[in-house]
């Protein structure tokens, strides 16, 4: 079942891709050339999500500071995603230089279901993690970040992403 959606889901992008195909917007995960993004939130931002791969503005941004600030794309490290997103995580997992795990209490596209406040890897286990937009769910976020702390190597890095909401806009 986990494969069908997979494959009905890559469908729908390629098709999707299809339809905005253009030379106005580029995509720096899936290198897509689009007529534009999608709108997209519930409060709808025209021009968000990649008709392809279905990155977000955020997620953009993130591939382009690990390209160009960091030795991710050049060093052999050891990566923790918390609730990853499909396609972002299926470039990860294809980077030979990576050994990479993503974890999420109930997604089905994560490798391991846990719980980010209590996960079962060893001290200092990963040079990097990732936690996009996940700790303004989690009760105790003081808890997660603890354990966060933990699993990272010392010397290791980890973006963890809240969203903030601008009043005066
Ligand atoms: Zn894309």
């Amino acid at each position: 079942m986990k494969t069908e959606l997979s494959l009905f889901g890559s469908y729908l992008d390629y098709v999707r891709s299809i339809r905005y195909k253009g030379n106005i917007v580029f995509c720096p995960i899936c290198e897509g050339r689009f007529k534009s993004f999608l709108p997209f939130g519930v409060k709808k931002r025209s021009n968000a999500m990649c008709p392809r791969c279905r990155s977000l503005e955020r997620h953009r941004l993130l591939w382009l500071y690990l390209r160009n600030r960091t030795n991710f794309f050049t060093d052999d490290i050891k990566v923790l995603e918390i609730a990853p997103q499909y396609y972002i995580q299926r470039k990860f997992r294809s980077m030979p230089n990576l050994d990479y795990v993503s974890v999420d209490l109930y997604s089905r596209i994560a490798m391991i279901n846990m719980d980010v406040t209590d996960t079962q890897f060893e001290d200092d286990s990963f040079d990097c993690i990732f936690c996009y937009h996940v700790l303004e769910h989690i009760l105790d976020d003081k808890m997660a970040m603890k354990e966060i702390l933990r699993v990272l190597k010392p010397g290791g890095w980890a973006i963890l992403h809240v969203p903030i909401l601008a009043e005066n806009r």
